[in-house]
């Protein structure tokens, strides 16, 4: 059976046994039984795939960017790669932005604030603190507090530097990061032989946890999340990628299915890249250059979904609290939604962590976003599937554009059989 079908059935059956729970009226066992086991091999499964996640950063960028003959031929594809992360978030943004104030999902709703656990996370105060994060105070200190955004500066900037030494030395470099990226590779493929269960794991302790009941005052603010990020998903990227490739979105997705799965279940873009990058190397056939750079920026940095779901959700809050939003608000909502998006970790419920910037910015309520924290996971794993599948549009479009796809393998033909 192929990986993607192992994993939508673990998925699947996940979803209908926790609905059979509460049908029959076994959840209050399964709570107090059935989820601790889960939880616990779910965590194992989330430690494993986060445990590689920054050795493959570092690895895959340096050999990536070293690897490199000259320094310019990266640049354009930094460039084509940012352009490209700034048009898919911006439209994302303006999908969100569309169906909210078509819908308008907060309109009349009455619903009552919950406990916001925001400040456990740490939310930067400011936009200011934002921009700053992005440069490292100590490596060790980022490494070991997961900084995505500061590892990669550190290691983009080491990589850049490179170049300035003799091409014995650069060599050297490269060798032995690619040695190391030989073997995490290859603890990759054995972590992502367990993802089918993982997978169940994760989605039947989080149904067990958070039951149905919590979605019904918000429905309507949900459907509007759900359809935007649809939209997106569905019509604007593969129209994206058929107008620049003419590649099929639909051999895309089946070649990245394994890792979009995954993201959804996860709910973490960081926990996912390890299998995004090996389903994109070997069941998409995008070379190694270009998957090795665009990927863990795009993990980082690129977070359609997240953008999309920020405009959303402080339009619906503002529409619940009756709070007036001039133009110039609007236009700050849809601003600071593409920088939040940016600036947020790919981990579970960043964004929601994040929208605390865009409150202020706007003037609403701090606590204002204990409103939405209720079904804030399942939207979560929504909109991180929609990040990871902008990641994979856009590495696509990069390949095609650098030459560096294996259009057979893109096919479904010679597909690597330890992923398949
Ligand atoms: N969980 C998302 C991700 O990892 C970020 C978010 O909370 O929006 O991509």
């Amino acid at each position: 059976m192929k990986l993607h079908t192992k994993i939508f059935i673990a998925l699947l059956s996940a979803i209908l046994l926790g609905a059979l729970f509460q049908i029959v009226g076994l959840h209050e066992w399964g709570l107090a039984y059935l989820a601790p086991l889960l939880g616990l091999f779910a965590q194992f499964f989330l430690r494993l795939l986060s445990m590689i996640v920054i050795p493959i950063v570092i690895c895959s960028l340096i050999c990536g960017i070293v690897g490199e003959s000259r320094l310019g031929s990266l640049g354009r594809l930094g460039l084509r790669t940012v352009l490209f992360y700034l048009l898919s978030t911006f439209l994302a943004v303006m999908t969100g932005f569309f169906l909210v104030n078509l819908i308008q999902p907060g309109v009349g709703a009455n619903i009552e604030f919950t406990e916001s656990p925001h400040q456990t996370i740490g939310a930067p105060d400011s936009m200011r603190d934002l921009i700053l994060r992005i440069v490292p105070k100590n490596i060790f200190d980022a490494l070991a507090s997961f900084d995505m955004i500061a590892i990669i500066f550190f290691t983009v900037f080491f990589a850049a530097f490179c170049f300035t030494v003799a091409q014995e030395s650069r060599e050297r470099i490269v060798g032995f990061f690619n040695a190391i990226l030989e073997v995490v590779m290859a603890m990759t493929l054995f972590i992502i032989s367990l993802a089918p269960y993982g997978v169940f794991c994760l989605v039947m302790n989080l149904i067990l946890e958070t039951g149905f009941s919590a979605f019904l005052p918000l429905a309507k603010y949900f459907v509007t999340v759900f359809a935007a990020l649809t939209i997106h998903f569905t019509l604007v990227l593969p129209f994206l990628l058929k107008i620049t490739t003419s590649l099929s979105p639909q051999k895309l997705a089946s070649a990245m299915a394994p890792a979009l799965l995954t993201a959804f279940s996860t709910a973490s873009s960081n926990a996912t890249l390890p299998l995004t990058m090996a389903c994109a190397e070997r069941r998409a056939g995008i070379g190694k250059r270009v998957n090795s750079f665009v990927l863990p920026l795009g993990a980082t940095v690129n977070m359609d979904g997240t953008a999309l779901y920020e405009c959303v959700a402080v339009i619906f809050v503002a529409q619940v609290l009756g709070y007036e939003l001039t133009l110039a608000k609007q236009l700050t909502i849809i601003f600071t939604s593409l920088l939040v998006s940016i600036g947020a970790a790919g981990i579970p419920h960043a964004g929601l962590v994040m929208m605390v910037i865009i409150f202020k910015a706007v003037g609403l309520p701090l606590e204002a976003t204990g409103m939405i924290w209720a079904v804030d996971r399942v939207l979560d794993m929504a909109r991180t599937m929609t990040n990871v599948w902008s990641d994979c549009i856009c590495m696509t479009i990069a390949a095609k554009f650098e030459n560096e796809i294996d259009l057979e393998i893109f096919n479904g033909k010679n597909v690597d059989v330890s992923i398949k």
